[in-house]
Formats: C-alpha cells, structure tokens, sequence
C-alpha cells in the first residue's frame, strides 16, 4: 500500500470508462506520518475540507465542505493523502448507484454492470486499481455487497467504532463508515487507524482498537455458522448457492468447523430495515430545506420554497424513501410500522447473540445474486433483495466484511462474515484466514 503510485492521467482516463469520481483534488497528509503521500479516495457523502460534499444529490451539487470527518483527519494525520471524492447512490440511499444524479459508476469487471453500492465508486475505484483503498459508508451493506460485486474487501467495523461526524447522515443508528481494499491487511490498517473515541461523536465507544496485531495468527478451531434459511429463502440466485456450498468444501477441506444453525428472524430483515432506514432518513433529510444548505429555489412563501427545492432537488429513490419514513413515523401508523420493526430488530439480536455462544462468526454470501446488468432489475423490491445478508450486521451493530471468494462465468463473487459487536479483531483474524484459503483476486485491466 504505501509505495501505491497514483497516476492522475490514467485515473482519469479509466474514470471516463467508469465514473466512479466526482472530484478529483488533491489534499496532503502529514509529511512525517508513517503512510506519507499513500493515495485514498473518499466517498461524496463523507466532509473534506477543500472538496465539495455531493451526496451525489442535485439538492447539494455546489456544496463545499466546511470540515474534514474525524475518520479522514486521522488518515490525513498518518500521512496518506485524499485524491478526491467517489461516486455513489444519492445519500447512500441504493445498492446500484443508478440512483446517483451524476450517473452511475460503472462496473470494472464488466462495463454493461452495476458496481453496487452505494459505495460503488468507491467499490470501482479499488477495482480498477486506482487507489489501494477508498473510504465507503455502509447503512445496509454499502460498503460490502460493492466490494463483493467488484472482487475485493469490504469491511464495515462495529458501530461506535469509526466516529460519524462528518459522514452525512441516512439512519444514523445503523451508519458506519467502512474501508473497501484489495486485501484484508489494509482494510484493517485503515480501520485502525480511522478508529476509537470522538468527542464529536457521542456514539463512539472508548476503545483502543488493536485490530492489525494478531491478524496473522489463525484462529485455532474456528467455527463458522451457517444460516439454513439461505438454502429456503426465495431470491437467491442457484448460482450463487452452488459456488456458495463449494466455497464451505473448500473451508472444510481445510480444518474450519462450519454448521447449520438457524436464524428464525433472518427472513424479516429487508421488510424491517425498509421501515427502519427510511425512518430515520426522512428526518435526517429534513435539513435539506433550502435554507440552510445547497440548492435554494426561491418561492413566494417559505414553504413553497421548501417544496419546489426539495421537489428539485431529490431523486426519486431518495424521494421514496423520504415519503416511506414519513409514513411509517406518522402517528396513525407508528405504532403497527416503526415499533414493530423496532421489536424485531431486538429479535434478531437475540437470534445472533443466540449463535455467537458457540460460533465465530456467521457465514453467508455477501449477495444473494451476481453483479446484474443495467436495466435487468425491474422493480425497486429486487434491488432492495440484494441486501438481505448485509443488513442483519447494521441492525445488531455487529462487524462485517466481505471477502473475494471466486468467481462464476468471469464475474467475482464474495462471501460474508458477522462477528460479535467489538469483536472485530476476531472477524479480520477469520477473514484473514478465509482470504488464505480463496486467495486474493486478480482485478481487471479497464483500459
Ligand atoms: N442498498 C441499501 C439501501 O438502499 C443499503 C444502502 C447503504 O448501506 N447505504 O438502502
């Protein structure tokens, strides 16, 4: 990572393939940090000071960031240097950046397929060789499910443990901002580094993260559970599981214990996080009112001039969500939606905490289904689909990470670990060792 050569003309010339970068600058680290001038780029929905903060929304297209995110300051801090700002689903809010008002990124393994997302700039970036890592955020698997549809490491560390201030809000109690790397050293590398107590963040736990010290070392005797939903539930694409119970041969064959195990609340998953995430996104978007940032449509009374800017200035995707959460928090229906999904969130913690007596970690895919084409999802219900192995992690606060393990007719495929909320010293030292096993991939040539 730290001898990483950043060609701007290349980067350029593949970013016209890809779209995958808003913005480039450039904005040095420490000269005296261990990782002096090792090139990232950033994800638009995260604060760089000299950079603008897109979300890539129309409603904030000439934003300029007024501070820099603790996660990037301490980076900035280590040395490495911000090459600019990636492309994403507008506020995060996708798994395909089609949603994105400046067009969607495109996937390097295939132009005529969706990267993911919403960190699918970020996903492309790594991809296609770029930058060694780039920063995402991950609400219900942004961070992951890219990574797995672009053949490389996604990681999203435990709640509390990367400092939020400075990524713009979604739905803050399942926001984390994650690292999306070739391998899974740097991402814990960075992670460490970006980790720990921020007095700007009141959700950030008081813990001194050692997340790079043992992560040679393999776990001895490490058991890895499987969810038997994954082979009932509809949706999940044959291929998939075929590779998916190649993949758990593979694992065996080489001394890991992994057994069947049930999540009885895993099949509730997307339905609750569609109550819980467009929730607390229709307040948190409220702020964009045309007052107080970005776009303004000036009108004759306040309030029209709230409803033409916001008219303007939001996507349809954004806009659906923003009338769900509207609805689900209405006081006729809070109590049959929002208190609902809040109790069996609560379930499904238990049901995890339930396997975690006795397992490592919770193996699944990191997607039910592989990279599709543009234009091949139809309805809003399947791109929502494609995160239903990704979400429970951001409901339980739990650690995350998927991992590269094959590919199927050329396109990469990527499987996925949860561990225990603060364990995620342990999920890195496990991926590590799955990482052995698979092998780290061979990323595509753009050009
Ligand atoms: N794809 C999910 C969504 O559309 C997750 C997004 C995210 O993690 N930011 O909301």
């Amino acid at each position: 990572m730290k001898n990483f050569n950043f060609d701007l003309e290349k980067a350029k010339k593949i970013n016209n393939k890809i779209n995958a970068i808003i913005e480039f600058t450039r904005i040095d680290g420490n000269k005296d940090g261990k990782y002096y001038s090792t090139p990232f780029l950033v994800k638009d929905n995260i604060q760089v000071k000299g950079t603008k903060n897109t979300c890539a929304s129309k409603i904030l297209e000439n934003y300029n960031s007024t501070y820099t995110a603790t996660a990037v300051e301490r980076l900035l801090n280590a040395g490495f240097t911000v090459m600019g700002k990636t492309n994403l689903d507008e506020f995060a809010m996708g798994g395909s950046n089609e949603t994105s008002a400046f067009g969607a990124v495109k996937n390097p393994w295939d132009l005529k397929r969706i990267p993911g997302g919403s960190s699918g700039g970020s996903a492309a970036v790594v991809a296609a060789k770029i930058v060694p890592f780039a920063l995402g955020s991950d609400t219900g698997g942004s961070v992951r499910q890219p990574a797995s549809f672009c053949g490389i490491v996604g990681f999203k560390p435990t709640y509390g443990a990367i400092s939020r201030y400075g990524l713009s809000a979604f739905a803050s109690s399942l926001d984390q901002i994650g690292v999306l790397s070739r391998n899974v050293e740097n991402a814990a590398i960075v992670a460490e580094i970006m980790s720990g107590r921020d007095e700007n963040d009141s959700t950030t736990l008081d813990i001194k993260w050692d997340l790079t010290s043992n992560l040679n070392k393999e776990i001895e005797g490490l058991k890895l559970a499987i969810p038997k939903e994954i082979f009932e539930l509809e949706g999940i694409d044959k291929k998939v599981l075929d590779m998916f119970k190649d993949n758990i041969k593979s694992l065996k064959n080489a001394g890991i214990i992994v057994e069947e195990v049930s999540i009885p609340h895993l099949k509730y998953t997307v339905s609750i996080y569609y109550i819980i995430a467009p929730s607390e996104a229709s307040s948190n978007l409220s702020r964009y009112d045309g007052i107080r940032f970005g776009l303004r449509k000036e009108e004759k009374t306040i309030k029209t001039t709230y409803m033409k800017t916001r008219d303007n200035g939001f996507g349809m995707e954004v806009k659906r969500r923003i009338f769900m959460g509207a609805f689900t928090l209405s006081s006729a229906y809070y109590d049959a939606y929002y208190a609902k999904a809040a109790k069996i969130r609560n379930l499904l913690n238990n049901d995890f905490e339930k396997i975690f007596e006795n397992y490592d970690a919770v193996l699944t895919p990191t997607s039910p289904i592989l990279p599709p084409k543009f234009g091949e999802l139809k309805s809003p219900l399947q791109y929502y689909l494609m995160d239903l192995f990704t979400i429970p992690a951001n409901m339980i606060g739990a650690p995350a990470i998927s991992i590269p393990s094959g590919k199927i007719d050329n396109l990469p495929f990527g499987i996925h670990l949860i561990s225990k909320p603060i364990e995620d010293a342990k999920l890195l030292r496990a991926a590590k060792q799955l990482e052995n096993i698979f092998g780290i991939l061979d990323l595509p040539e753009v050009l």
